[in-house]
């Protein structure tokens, strides 16, 4: 089921709406309309997350030209979220494309500062027009002030050095130029944690219940960023071939969902790889199947399966693949060598290696 709505796409990236973000926008302007909220309030909060856009652009764009495959970006009512592959453990490029963001943003508020003063607005510049408080009435240079504004605080609040924040890509970058990368990240989500903390604090303190918010979202997102790390690290050298199951049951496009339930059932398999003349074609779940109404279960799989494969290879590092299987939340993948299936390999095989490497880690 799709979760989001594609608008556009950009650089080759698409960009999404979240059902969630979209919800929101109906109830921002909903309260537009009927007064709540006045109309240039709701404009700018559209502006707000057209900079958002814009912020995930730029990591986005940098990334790209490393190389790192962008899969989209995915507008959420908390942000922007870049799915990428995995990005280069290299600290220099991590920096760059963790500075890229809040710089982009810093830019932006720079040459509107620059616009007010060219235009003569300076004295319409206060505290209150910056952080979007007076709304009354709509002019260009509260507009610029505005848009000043929210670049601003964005580009600012991402450099704080706190995951998931830009700025704990940073500080993790700047530590990993002279140390092991585990251990970079370690010491930078450890930093993200005190800050959480102290923030948690004087969130306390101010009964500021946002503040307190975002620093359980820091305190949590550095312990995620170090797991992360820790699971890519351990599965370090591991390789596909090592771990697949290489004997595998397949089904083919003219079998019906009776037959695979049948299968599916007896076998306690969740998903299957579809041959056709030896060849893959496509991969059938038990959750695809499973949403066949029980009168239609004469349905041909060939015309429900999954076509657009996502595939391994038998030479590919496990922690590439455990990313992959994350990053498009599917169960299992093909193997495959030469255009043959030659295995598969799922989430579930993943985590039992990485029990079995602890287990073995704590052993010895
Ligand atoms: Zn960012």
């Amino acid at each position: 089921m799709k979760s989001s709505l594609k608008i556009f796409t950009i650089f080759g990236i698409p960009i999404e709406l979240h059902i969630s973000f979209l919800l929101l926008m109906v109830l921002i302007y909903a309260a537009a309309f009927i007064g709540f909220i006045s109309l240039y309030f709701a404009f700018l909060l559209t502006l707000l997350f057209v900079t958002v856009v814009i912020h995930e652009l730029s990591h986005s764009y940098v990334a790209k030209r490393y190389g790192v495959g962008i899969e989209r970006i995915v507008l959420f009512p908390i942000g922007g979220v870049s799915a990428m592959e995995e990005i280069p453990k290299d600290p220099n490029k991590e920096l760059k494309i963790a500075l890229a963001g809040p710089l982009t943003n810093i830019i932006i508020a720079v040459i509107c500062l620059l616009l007010v003063l060219i235009l003569g607005y300076s004295e319409f510049i206060t505290l209150t027009s910056i952080f979007l408080l007076n709304t009354g009435e709509t002019s260009l240079a509260l507009f610029l002030i505005n848009f000043f504004g929210v670049n601003l605080v964005l580009g600012v609040f991402n450099l704080l050095p706190a995951f998931p924040m830009d700025g704990g890509r940073v500080l993790r970058a700047y530590l990993a130029r002279n140390r092991d990368y585990l251990d970079a990240t370690k010491t930078a989500a450890k930093v993200g944690k005190q800050f959480a903390i102290l923030m948690a604090i004087a969130g306390v303190v101010l009964l500021n219940f946002i503040l307190i918010l975002i620093a359980v979202f820091i305190y949590l997102g550095a312990d995620q960023e170090y797991q992360a790390i820790l699971v890519s690290n351990m599965l370090e050298g591991v390789l596909v071939k090592d771990i697949m199951t290489s004997n595998v049951e397949t089904l083919n496009p003219d079998n019906t969902v009776n037959e695979a339930l049948y299968k599916m059932f007896r076998q306690k398999h969740m998903g299957y790889p579809v041959l056709e003349n030896n060849k893959l074609v496509g991969i059938i779940t038990f959750d695809d199947i499973s949403r066949i109404p029980e009168d239609k279960r004469d349905t041909l799989i060939g015309d429900i399966m999954t076509k657009n494969l996502i595939l391994a290879y038998p030479e590919e590092g496990v922690a590439t693949v455990f990313e992959k299987i994350n990053r498009k939340a599917v169960g299992r993948l093909p193997v495959v060598e030469n255009d043959q299936l030659v295995g598969i390999v799922s989430k579930t095989d993943v985590v039992k290696t990485l029990e079995m490497l602890e287990k073995q880690r704590i052993m010895s």
